[in-house]
């Protein structure tokens, strides 16, 4: 496909994304400038993250350290957003480029994340949907990261981040997230720190996710299907 050909698939797909989460926000009552659409591009090129990237996409995703170096060093004017599992000795080459980790999901990376000093905004991943397989936090847990929080103050927890279980109903999607939302409330409540953000809601799920107070949703498949091999 030739870059003209690309950008048109993509700007079709933006808007059709972008009427879609005004009328979840309708329904829901809120103002569709409370969401943030975050681009997955982890199954596409440099070349087609930097061709919606033109069309004035600002915040992208990657699930892999080494793929997140990659492209915001190609495209240092997006904003990079990691989503996946962080091992601790890749922290330092990932901090700096990395706008927001979505993917604080133990309390040995949370030590590490405070021996270095981070300032990145952070969100704490829960594993709401318990799946053997998921990284994440534990909801039960909640009480041990207050703890935490308490004693190190310093960092900058901005919210919450989860995944629904696949195969599941929308209903089921829905109570996952209302589920994370109320861990956000929770610790909000008891360790008086402001956790705005509420990272939940992907390509099958998002209007859920803005149901129940999404503030960014992380779409990868409804933008980038079939564009893998461009
Ligand atoms: C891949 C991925 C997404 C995007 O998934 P789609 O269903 O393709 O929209 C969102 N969040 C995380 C954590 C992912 O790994």
């Amino acid at each position: 496909m030739t870059d003209t050909e690309i950008q048109a698939v993509l700007q079709s797909r933006l808007a059709a994304i972008r009427e879609r989460v005004t009328a979840a926000c309708k329904l829901a009552g809120r103002s569709d400038k409370t969401v943030s659409l975050i681009a997955v591009s982890k199954t596409v090129s440099v070349r087609v993250a930097a061709l919606l990237a033109e069309l004035g996409q600002v915040d992208f995703a990657e699930s892999r350290p080494q793929q997140l170096w990659e492209k915001a060093l190609a495209l240092p004017n997006q904003r990079w957003h990691l989503i996946g599992h962080l091992q601790r000795n890749k922290l330092d080459r990932t901090l700096p480029l990395t706008a927001m980790l979505h993917s604080v999901d133990s309390l040995r990376l949370l030590d590490a994340l405070h021996a270095a000093k981070a300032t990145t905004p952070l969100l704490l991943e829960f594993n709401c949907s318990r799946e053997a397989a998921k990284n994440g936090f534990a909801p039960e847990a909640w009480p041990q990261l207050v703890e935490w929080i308490q004693l190190h103050p310093t960092l900058n927890i901005a919210g919450l981040m989860t995944m629904a279980a696949y195969d599941v109903t929308p209903e089921q999607c829905r109570a996952t997230f209302a589920e994370l939302r109320g861990l956000r409330d929770q610790l909000q409540q008891a360790t008086g720190l402001p956790l705005p953000e509420l990272s939940m809601g992907m390509s099958g799920d998002f209007e859920q996710g803005i149901a129940e107070g999404s503030t960014m949703i992380r779409l990868g498949s409804v933008l980038f299907e079939d564009l893998g091999n461009q």
